[in-house]
């Protein structure tokens, strides 16, 4: 398996102030490509990223913060992986804390996400996490490779690309980010739980997720298992999400 970095940003339900064609302006004029950037705008937004992130300069990936695990029908309200695909998305945040905790999505829902993704040509950026309390438990590692064995066997796809996020959920909106040695031993055992349902010839990243900021990323980027992050608040102004680019070149 080789590895790729890459920084992620999630708008959640919010858009940056600055506006959404300078804060793309300031995607593309950072300069150079690596590590890939991409950004989560809300679903009615996903087409105009697309469209900004080819304008002039360094482009920028482009995901969707939620699919539907139904290609079409009566389900009210759910947009489909090829929907997302089809105005050009490359990316799609799957099993993100929140649609598991306010929207009741299960492991094997999320993995019935991930198939649809990978059949529209998306790649996922697959969420997984523990709370305070499995921690608290010392069922971490036990946790998280229940969250990836269940989806990862109920996708049952083969595929090329594949970003996975480690959010504790303690972690995410909080300001307490995970320790190194935390984050190093979850991103360490993530990659062995993969080994075996991800094809050897795919090309992963293992994203941390949870308050990281300018002035954290540096330190957790220097970890050897970390290939990148997913970021929420710090990433909804431009300059302080590329100063957290800026930290992974360092
Ligand atoms: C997230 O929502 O994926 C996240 C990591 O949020 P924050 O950076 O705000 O903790």
């Amino acid at each position: 398996m080789k590895r790729e970095k890459l920084l992620a940003a999630n708008w959640k339900l919010n858009l940056p102030a600055e506006g959404i064609a300078a804060y793309c302006a300031a995607m593309r004029g950072r300069g150079a490509a690596d590590p890939e950037l991409v950004v989560s705008p809300p679903a009615p937004f996903v087409d105009a990223l697309v469209n900004e992130s080819k304008g002039a300069g360094t482009g920028f990936g482009v995901a969707s913060q939620n699919t539907s695990q139904h290609d079409q029908g009566a389900f009210t309200g759910e947009v489909s992986a090829r929907m997302i695909a089809g105005l050009g998305a490359r990316y799609a945040i799957l099993g993100h804390s929140e649609r598991r905790t306010l929207f009741g999505e299960s492991d094997e829902m999320i993995g019935q996400k991930l198939a649809k993704a990978f059949d529209a040509g998306l790649v996922p950026i697959f969420c997984i996490g523990e709370s305070q309390e499995t921690r608290d438990a010392g069922k971490t590692l036990a946790w998280l490779d229940a969250q990836v064995k269940t989806a990862m066997t109920t996708a049952a796809r083969s595929f090329s690309r594949l970003v996975v996020a480690y959010e504790p959920i303690w972690a995410i909106g909080t300001g307490r980010n995970a320790k190194n040695p935390e984050i190093q031993e979850a991103h360490q055992a993530i990659a062995g739980m993969l080994e075996g349902l991800v094809p050897d010839d795919c090309t992963l990243s293992i994203l941390y997720g949870g308050s990281v900021k300018a002035d954290n990323a540096a330190e957790i980027a220097s970890l050897s298992e970390v290939d990148g992050f997913l970021v929420g608040g710090a990433s909804l102004v431009s300059a302080s999400f590329l100063s957290i680019w800026g930290a992974m070149r360092r």
